[in-house]
């Protein structure tokens, strides 16, 4: 039975990083009828953000990332969040300390910084001693009554090989005489997040802890503990970090990536573009094919094809996935997508009418093909939003060529008596300036394009004609041939 979970710290929104991390154990579970879980790990209240917890599922949800079991879905392994669990790990802390296997430590952050600069200061790589693990009852009241507030440490034995059968890295080895006495209860009562982790992973029965090789430091403590429990430890798969454009680590400041979801939802991005490109971030399928549906994923994900080195963060393949996706979307749907976006930038009014809409929809179906992200479409149309001709720098070589001024010409006499004004009237118009300055394809073509809107490139003309209007299109003529 596969039960695989995300456990996100509240610490903040979702981040490329989590939502990758919650997509192959959500992957994972549905190829392998598996259970996917949503667990809340808020024990580490300095670090809680208020609406993140909400954050997060909502962008777990925007990406579709649906959870069979945790918060906000119940279940029978619950409660899910930690602080509603704290009863159960007090009990499992009592049991450890009844073995002999934890151990009460009455330090003070004082004599721990202080032990570890004299650790360093001989060079040695600074771990607690354990100078608290033989203390006698009566040490301890003496401690207590001085009003200290002890932790609870693990007692990590000497001279272990801890052997941990990675999917992804293969066998790591850690020497436990490597690792020091960690804490497991802090002096508030709040465990730690590696036990809390173990309790919770035992408790909930899962079989497979897929998360970031961030924790990889992690598993060796988190494998000592379910030994002293005397309990079977999950499988593990630690996935690669992220790296950005110039082969470093991904840090949450850099500025060089978007990294939230919301950010990406905010840009108009689809999700399941966006759900395509976290996919392959670290994980290939067999073949070359690279545009995926969530369906087709569930199907193929494994966890042998996990990459062992590092992903690399492609901001313009994510761009190039997420205009493949927009250009199959449905016009209404890129269209809504759009409107916030035209909205802020003054475009259409807030509450738009039929006719403000109707034009909207036909300039992002002219668009739609080249955006990259919704955002995209107030700078893609903007041409349509001025008076005046802004010529880009190659199109002002072609408006300078000698042959321009007849073709311009020609044109505006065309448009000056056309009665009806559409896209097939303007290739009907088209023609007829073909017809009588013997101009035909790219020179006949390119001098419009760029007298009417200033680029080289863009989309199909006719409909760019029609809907730049009559009276437009005269200016710009006239603005040309002055
Ligand atoms: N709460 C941990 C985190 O957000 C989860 C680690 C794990 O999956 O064990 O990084």
């Amino acid at each position: 039975q596969v039960r695989v979970r995300y456990a996100p710290s509240p610490t903040g929104q979702l981040h490329i990083g989590g939502a990758r991390t919650a997509l192959f154990n959500y992957l994972f579970a549905r190829k392998n009828n598996g259970t996917f879980i949503l667990r809340i790990e808020d024990t580490d209240q300095t670090r809680h953000v208020a609406d993140a917890e909400e954050k997060q599922m909502e962008g777990l949800r925007w990406l579709g990332i649906e959870w069979d079991e945790g918060v906000g879905a119940g279940g029978d392994y619950g409660p899910y969040r930690q602080t509603e669990r704290l009863h159960l790990y007090q009990q499992y802390v009592k049991e450890l300390m009844e073995r002999g296997a934890a151990y009460e430590c009455f330090c003070t952050e004082e004599e721990i910084a202080a032990e570890r600069a004299e650790q360093e200061a001989r060079g040695e790589t600074p771990m607690y001693s354990g100078r608290c693990r033989n203390l006698s009852e009566a040490d301890k009241a003496k401690l207590r009554a001085e009003g200290r507030k002890p932790t609870v440490r693990f007692l990590v034995p000497k001279d272990q090989i801890i052997k941990i059968e990675d999917h992804v890295r293969g066998q790591v080895e850690f020497e436990t005489n490597g690792i020091g006495d960690f804490i497991i209860v802090r002096a508030d009562g709040i465990p730690m997040y590696n036990f809390a982790c173990v309790i919770d992973d035992h408790t909930m029965k899962i079989s497979h802890v897929i998360r970031g090789e961030e924790h990889l430091s992690n598993t060796p403590r988190q494998m000592l503990l379910y030994q002293a429990f005397g309990w079977e430890p999950p499988e593990f798969a630690h996935i690669s970090l992220i790296l950005n454009q110039e082969r470093k680590k991904m840090s949450k400041r850099d500025e060089s990536i978007i990294q939230f979801v919301e950010q990406y939802k905010d840009l108009g991005y689809l999700p399941e573009a966006v759900v395509n490109f976290i996919a392959l971030l670290g994980w290939s399928p067999e073949g070359e094919e690279e545009i995926f549906s969530l369906a087709e994923l569930e199907q193929q994900f494994t966890l042998d094809r996990i990459n062992k080195s590092p992903a690399v963060f492609d901001t313009e393949k994510l761009a190039w996935m997420n205009n493949t996706y927009m250009k199959q979307a449905d016009l209404d749907r890129v269209l809504n997508l759009a409107l916030p976006h035209l909205q802020k930038a003054g475009r259409i009014s807030e509450a738009p009418s039929e006719t403000e809409l109707a034009y909207v929809r036909e300039l992002v179906s002219l668009y739609q093909d080249r955006m990259r992200a919704a955002s995209d479409i107030v700078e893609l149309t903007e041409l349509f939003y001025r008076q005046e001709v802004k010529f880009e720098a190659e199109a002002e070589a072609v408006a300078s060529e000698p042959h321009v001024k007849e073709v311009a010409a020609a044109l505006l006499a065309q448009v000056q008596a056309a009665e009806e004004f559409t896209a097939e009237s303007a290739a009907a118009m088209i023609k007829a300036v073909q017809k009588e300055t013997g101009y035909r394809g790219k020179q006949l073509f390119m001098p419009i394009r760029v007298i009417l809107t200033g680029q080289n490139h863009g989309p199909d003309l006719n409909k760019t004609i029609y809907l730049l209007g009559k009276s437009r299109v005269i200016k710009r003529l006239q603005q040309y041939l002055n």
